[in-house]
């Protein structure tokens, strides 16, 4: 039997916390439902979740479909394929993923054909450990993406988005959270005119490191939902 309420409630007490403990706005708890069957979210909005995310396109169509009675604000957080782009930018509200150019501009493309009226929310995915083989741009290519993404029509660049390496101790998960919102900060600067507000960071593991470093959107599966199956 799952346990959704429980663990909803643990974890706003955790959030709660860590935002007292470092004097931090509350972020936004993105429920990362991916592998979970359209009940459990069906449950995780009833406790008052709107916004989930969602990694596998073909997966998250289907739930979408099962509950397009609800409400929700769907986040495409997983690798962006760009034959996927089309698709992506006609069924979601945000993707966070976003680490190319061409990707981004068939984005923008699609969301313009879609006929939907709002931009399409992107972050920009950062490789912040540098590591040889992850998805996301190297801090020192980052503003020049910016840039070019910027000029997108009908894409709204909100901020930046990492996924650092698991990490065991507090002061190990800081320092690459803290890195990603410098690089905000540095984007800020240079690009004053933009709407930069959002830093999606923490995960199950690191939450309370995110939140000290000033994430505003926590993608939470785990700690939520139970372990993945
Ligand atoms: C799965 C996933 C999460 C959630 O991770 P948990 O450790 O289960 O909380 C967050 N972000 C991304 C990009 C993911 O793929």
């Amino acid at each position: 039997m799952s346990n959704l309420a429980g663990n909803f409630a643990v974890l706003e007490q955790r959030i709660e916390q860590a935002c007292q403990e470092h004097h931090c706005a509350r972020p936004l708890l993105l429920a990362v439902s991916k592998t979970r069957v359209a009940d459990e979210l069906r449950q995780a909005y009833q406790l008052g979740l709107r916004a989930f995310g969602e990694n596998y396109l073909q997966e998250a169509l289907a739930k979408q479909h099962e509950l397009h009675d609800l409400a929700i604000e769907w986040h495409f957080i997983g690798p962006v394929q760009s034959n996927k782009a089309r698709a992506i930018a006609e069924h979601f509200a945000w993707v966070h993923s976003v680490d190319r150019f061409k990707v981004a501009q068939k984005l923008s493309a699609a969301r313009a054909e879609s006929g939907e009226g709002q931009p399409l929310n992107i972050c920009l995915q950062v490789n912040i450990d540098r590591a040889p083989s992850k998805s996301g741009v190297l801090p020192q290519d980052l503003q020049p993406l910016l840039a070019q993404c910027s000029e997108l029509p009908h894409l709204q660049v909100r901020g930046l988005m990492a996924i650092p390496d698991a990490m065991a101790t507090f002061e190990a998960q800081y320092q690459p959270l803290a890195d990603l919102a410098a690089c905000l900060h540095g984007c800020q600067q240079a690009f004053p005119q933009l709407p930069l507000d959002t830093l999606s960071m923490g995960m199950s593991g690191d939450l309370e490191a995110a939140v000290a470093a000033g994430s505003t959107i926590l993608r939470i599966g785990t700690d939520l939902f139970g372990a993945r199956h």
